[in-house]
């Protein structure tokens, strides 16, 4: 029933503009600096009000329309980063945004988001596409050819949610990854036990040594920070450092007079 409801209003939602950036800091544990941020959506409906991505991206992502929704965000961020430009707030970190296996699957998907970056004049080195592992489950060489375009394109490339599935490892040397977002199970606030802390700082080792960085997600207090960066974590997300907010609160917070 409920999936029903939110297929029943998303076209409208998206013509209403009730979608809307959200953008969550990451930081730079050892000089404790902000380094960059993650685009969310938000769905604030007239009348059930907040609604979480939890609920309706599975279901966008089941009927396709999330396809229309992530270059609707993707679109949404270059205009306000121009936007933002153009008010002397400078560009001057990275922001990731989480794109869905159904648009890569689209052969035109790098062509489309290289016109997009054009059109906005955005630099385009501080521009991150997040995707999972479950991108590549089928149809995987072809995905593959798809994410090496992006990559030519310019922009950076992260794997999210490393950790949670299977063949994560497996893909890492077929695919030019940028940055590995370590799922936030795999280290939450009852999950620092010494095996996981271990495993982690293996994964960093190895990371580093192929030119990628890490960014730990979920990071809830100051003793997952300490560790984090004793085990030399690049980075890190979580509520610790700040949770997301709207991209107006956090270009005004973050870059406003910044070099
Ligand atoms: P994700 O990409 O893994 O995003 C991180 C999620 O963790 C966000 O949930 C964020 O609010 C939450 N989070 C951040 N710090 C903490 C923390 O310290 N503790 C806890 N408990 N949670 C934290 P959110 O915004 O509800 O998004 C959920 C998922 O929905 C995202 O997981 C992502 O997979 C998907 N999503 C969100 N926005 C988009 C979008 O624009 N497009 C697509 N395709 N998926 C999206
Ligand atoms: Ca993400
Ligand atoms: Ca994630």
């Amino acid at each position: 029933l409920k999936e029903k409801e939110i297929e029943k209003d998303m076209e409208k939602a998206l013509e209403e503009r009730q979608f809307y950036i959200v953008v969550q800091p990451k930081y730079d544990p050892v000089t404790e600096r902000i380094i960059g941020g993650e685009v969310l959506v938000r769905w604030q409906h007239p009348q059930k009000g907040f609604v979480s991505p939890g609920e309706f991206i599975p279901v966008f992502e089941k009927n396709g329309f999330i396809e229309k929704l992530d270059m609707y965000m993707f679109e949404k961020l270059c205009m306000q980063m121009r936007e933002f430009e153009r008010e002397g707030i400078y560009n001057s970190i990275r922001v990731s945004i989480n794109q869905s296996r159904i648009l890569i699957l689209n052969p035109d998907y790098a062509k489309n988001i290289e016109k997009m970056i054009q059109r906005y004049e955005v630099p385009v080195e501080n521009i991150e596409i997040e995707i999972t592992e479950t991108v590549f489950l089928d149809e995987k060489e072809q995905v593959i050819e798809i994410v090496n375009r992006l990559k030519e394109v310019g922009v950076h490339l992260a794997m999210d949610d490393f950790g949670s599935g299977y063949s994560s490892l497996n893909i890492l040397k077929d695919v030019p990854f940028d940055v590995l977002k370590i799922d936030r199970e795999f280290f939450s606030e009852t999950n620092t036990s010494l095996t996981s802390v271990l495993i982690l700082e293996k994964i960093i080792e190895m990371a580093r040594a192929m030119g990628i960085s890490v960014v730990c997600e979920g990071v809830e207090t100051a003793e997952q920070v300490d560790i984090l960066r004793d085990i030399g974590c690049d980075f890190v997300q979580g509520y610790f450092y700040g949770r997301p907010m709207p991209i107006e609160e956090f270009y005004e917070k973050y870059l406003r007079n910044e070099e």
